[in-house]
């Protein structure tokens, strides 16, 4: 099972560009010396998992990873599958919506004549 900060490294995340230090985000994650079983939801466990993850410094990188790989167990970045679940479908209404958006600007652009 997965465990984030300790796992292998998909093949994408293998070309993860080291940080300043020389040390990937993976490195650097604050749960890195913590019991795995924490970041595996429930209860006071959750919020144990997500009081680290607060702090941790590679947390961006740790959620992105987690959506990307379509992490189904687990904390990553700070949230459970449901909030990453609902986070991904905020995102798609927001691109939907500037998609939305842009086609109507493109509607609404006065026609360009020559001369
Ligand atoms: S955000 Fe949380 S789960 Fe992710 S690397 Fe940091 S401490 Fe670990």
């Amino acid at each position: 099972m997965p465990v984030p900060g300790t796992r292998d490294p998909a093949p994408q995340q293998q070309q993860h560009q080291p940080s300043p230090d020389g040390l990937s985000w993976r490195e650097q994650s604050r749960c890195l010396t913590e019991n795995p079983e924490i970041f595996f939801e429930g209860g006071g466990v959750t919020h144990k998992a997500k009081k680290i993850c607060a702090g941790c410094s590679v947390r961006a990188q740790c959620l992105e990873f987690g959506l990307a790989n379509d992490e189904r167990f687990g904390i990553w970045g700070g949230l459970t599958r449901g909030e990453r679940r609902a986070l991904l479908k905020r995102r798609h209404r927001t691109d939907a919506g500037l998609q939305d958006e842009a086609a109507e600007e493109g509607d609404q652009e006065e026609p360009r004549h020559a001369g």
